[in-house]
C-alpha cells in the first residue's frame, strides 16, 4: 500500500486531530447500535477518540450525537463510555461484546 497521506481524524473528546490509527473508532452499526470498534472494520458511521481516559471522560453526548447524526440516549452514552474505559484498561479483550 502506498500511503502518501496519513489519514487524520479528530478526537471527539479533546478535538485534536491525530493519526487515525492512533485513535479508537466508535461506530454506529447498521443496526443502530453504538459500539467500540477496535479493528476499525465494522461498517457504519464512525467517530474517533484518543486512547486516553481524559478524552473518554471529556466526551459529550451532544458532540457524539452530531458526529453520528443520531440522538444518542443518555443510557447508551454511559454504556459507551463504560465500553471505552473497559477497552482502555484491557485493549485485547475490549470491544468484542
Ligand atoms: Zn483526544
Amino acid at each position: 500500500m502506498k500511503a502518501k497521506r496519513i489519514p487524520i481524524r479528530m478526537c471527539i473528546g479533546c478535538h485534536q486531530r491525530r493519526e487515525k490509527k492512533g485513535l479508537i473508532r466508535i461506530v454506529k452499526t447498521l443496526q443502530g447500535n453504538i459500539e467500540v470498534d477496535p479493528t476499525g472494520k465494522k461498517s457504519g458511521r464512525g467517530a474517533y477518540v484518543c486512547p486516553q481516559v481524559e478524552c473518554v471522560q471529556a466526551l459529550c453526548r451532544k458532540d457524539l450525537s452530531s458526529a453520528f447524526r443520531f440522538e444518542i440516549e443518555e443510557a447508551e452514552f454511559i454504556a459507551l463510555k463504560d465500553m471505552l474505559l473497559g477497552y482502555l484498561k484491557n485493549p485485547r479483550e475490549g470491544g468484542s461484546q
